[in-house]
């Protein structure tokens, strides 16, 4: 059988789902396939799950895996992208993974691993918000605040492969806890987990809010960005406010970036983004105008939501590994 030229499977490897497409040479999306990320597995388990979603999205696009080029993963945490191994993972629970190898044992074919916020950056500058530009930072909100960096048209990944941990900026000294261990940082003020602590402490101070009820209703148990998008619909005051205090510290991270980086452009993307789009990012962008040392810089940057929502970090997984494969 003829291999097809230049199909690539990406992988976006979350802590509570995997998705994966099969993508053509021209990156039109031939099929997805998406299950759920076990967290309870032992590490080789998951990997041969991701296998198995990597091979559905493959048979899915009436293909056989040896007709496809590689398959590239998006992985949460730090990676060292030259062996493909997971360094560590808290999400998944992982600590020195050997998840590239591996995973070529299962499938026959090459395979690259990086970071899942590197990726969903590289799929935005390729695909999406960041098409074009040169220097673009990306700052994305979800469970955590992740950044990356393409300077130069590329991806920058510093001296070890850890740049871009801009969620651990510290934005108030002695602020709220965060999952690092110190105070203060952007990701524990302003990511999508620390709205929800915000909104369950004003409820707890007897404040009237919907958010609760429709977790309750939707059956979630975390604030997911659709609960945030529906309380905001109903006008919830305690859900405006916290997420306009997250929008207020997000432009100071923003124009922290802009300040230290010199980007022509800032993409915000995450769930979050994706759902509210200007709605989001609008208050964001005035804050960060606010901060910036060159008043100019307003009209120069352009500060916008991700256009790829949920497809960025498998289809820059895509782009990536066509550049480091050399496809
Ligand atoms: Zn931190």
């Amino acid at each position: 059988m003829p291999k097809r030229d230049g199909v690539i499977v990406g992988v976006d490897l979350g802590g509570t789902s995997m998705k994966a497409l099969a993508v053509d040479a021209r990156n039109n999306i031939l099929a997805v396939e998406k299950t759920a990320t076990d967290r309870n597995k032992k590490p080789s388990d998951l990997i041969a799950d991701i296998a198995s979603v990597a091979r559905k999205a493959v048979e899915s696009a009436k293909l056989e895996m040896k007709q496809v080029e590689a398959v590239s993963v998006g992985a949460p945490g730090s990676i060292d992208h030259n062996n493909g191994i997971v360094h560590e993972a808290p999400n998944l629970g992982w600590k020195e993974i050997k998840l590239g190898p591996e995973l070529k044992r299962h499938l026959g074919v090459p395979v690259v691993v990086d970071n899942d916020v590197n990726v969903g950056l590289v799929g935005e500058h390729a695909l999406g918000a960041g098409a074009g530009a040169a220097f673009v930072a990306g700052i994305f909100v979800g469970t955590g605040i992740g950044g990356a960096l393409i300077a130069g048209g590329k991806l920058y990944q510093g001296s070890r492969g850890g740049a871009g941990e801009i969620g651990h900026t510290v934005i108030l000294v002695d602020g709220p806890l965060c999952s690092c261990g110190h105070r203060g940082c952007a990701e524990a003020l302003a990511s999508r987990t620390a709205m929800e602590r915000d909104v369950r402490a004003a409820i707890q101070a007897g404040q009237q809010s919907v958010v609760l009820k429709l977790m309750a209703k939707k059956e979630k148990s975390r604030m997911t960005s659709s609960i945030i998008h529906a309380a905001l619909k109903q006008d919830d005051e305690v859900m405006r406010n916290v997420l306009e205090r997250a929008q207020r510290h997000l432009g100071i991270l923003v124009a922290n970036a802009v300040n230290l980086l010199d980007p022509e452009r800032v993409v915000i993307g995450g769930g979050i983004a994706g759902r509210l789009g200007e709605d989001f990012v609008g208050p964001i962008r005035k804050t960060a105008y606010e901060y910036f040392l060159r008043p100019d810089d307003a009209r120069r940057v352009k500060i916008l939501p991700g256009q790829l929502g949920d497809n960025a970090g498998a289809l820059g997984a895509v782009v990536l590994a066509r550049q480091r494969l050399g496809l």
